[in-house]
């Protein structure tokens, strides 16, 4: 099986001050780090630049919470993923279920985005995830599997994508799946990958959970044979808790 970097992601959706990120930012790079796990954070758009600065002497990576797809133009309020990469970013969630609801997002949207993170030169990080009534009529497999097939773009490989599955139930609820469901669930999203882009792609490319993830079951969710980092809303807002995770990993 091929080596997988774990990744370990802060979503910090709509959340931060200047103030919160400077204090948060100072917790993370005084963590020492850990062989084999990456730290990413991903700040509201007006902290990228200040963030950017405050972590460009240590390992963590900068990332955005979405992206337009095209590369410029009349699009107000939006950001092109070349702007990001500009700012210094490596990362770009796509298709969060908060945008895929607020937003109106749709697969083909979310596939659009991942495609514009590729061509800037940015690793896509591709949300997928059912909600509770597709999970209740046991329709996950079928939800996540198409989910997939559609948001991810043709040019994928184990280096420009990761795929995050994030139950839509269980975020920000403290409610998780059983860890034998979660790793069902990233087997199937691995085998989707295989059968489209091969063994050796899908192998390589790291497969998130996210969904109340926390300190005390960060390590059960992480040792998951498919799960290869975690996506972290409200736990990545406190340095300890984050770093907590980080530590978690195997
Ligand atoms: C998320 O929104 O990506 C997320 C996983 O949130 P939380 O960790 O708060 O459930």
């Amino acid at each position: 099986m091929a080596e997988r970097t774990t990744l370990i992601a802060g979503n910090w959706k709509m959340n931060a001050s200047g103030e919160m990120a400077v204090t948060l930012i100072d917790g993370l790079v005084a963590w020492p780090g850990k062989d084999g796990v990456e730290m990413l954070v991903c700040p509201p758009f007006p902290y990228l630049g200040p963030v950017g600065a405050l972590i460009s002497e240590s390992d963590i990576k900068l990332g955005a919470q979405t992206c337009h797809a095209n590369a410029s133009g009349a699009h107000t309020g939006d950001v092109a993923a070349e702007m990001l990469a500009d700012l210094g970013c490596s990362y770009v969630i796509v298709g969060h279920s908060e945008r895929r609801a607020d937003h109106g997002e749709t697969d083909a949207d979310v596939c659009a985005k991942a495609e514009a993170a590729l061509r800037a030169g940015l690793t896509a990080i591709v949300c997928v995830g059912e909600t509770e009534a597709e999970r209740d009529a046991g329709k996950t497999l079928d939800i996540v599997g198409s989910q997939v097939a559609n948001s991810v773009p043709e040019g994928a490989t184990a280096e420009n994508l990761v795929v995050a599955y994030e139950p839509v139930w269980a975020i920000g609820t403290g409610r998780t799946p059983t860890s034998d469901e979660v790793q069902e669930v990233h087997a199937a999203i691995r085998a989707g990958l295989a059968s489209r882009f091969g063994d050796a792609t899908a192998n390589g490319v790291r497969l998130l959970y996210g969904g109340s993830m926390k300190p005390s079951n960060a390590q059960e969710l992480l040792a998951l044979a498919d799960v290869d980092g975690g996506l972290i809303g409200g736990a990545s807002l406190k340095a300890e808790d984050f770093t907590a995770i980080a530590d978690a990993a195997p």
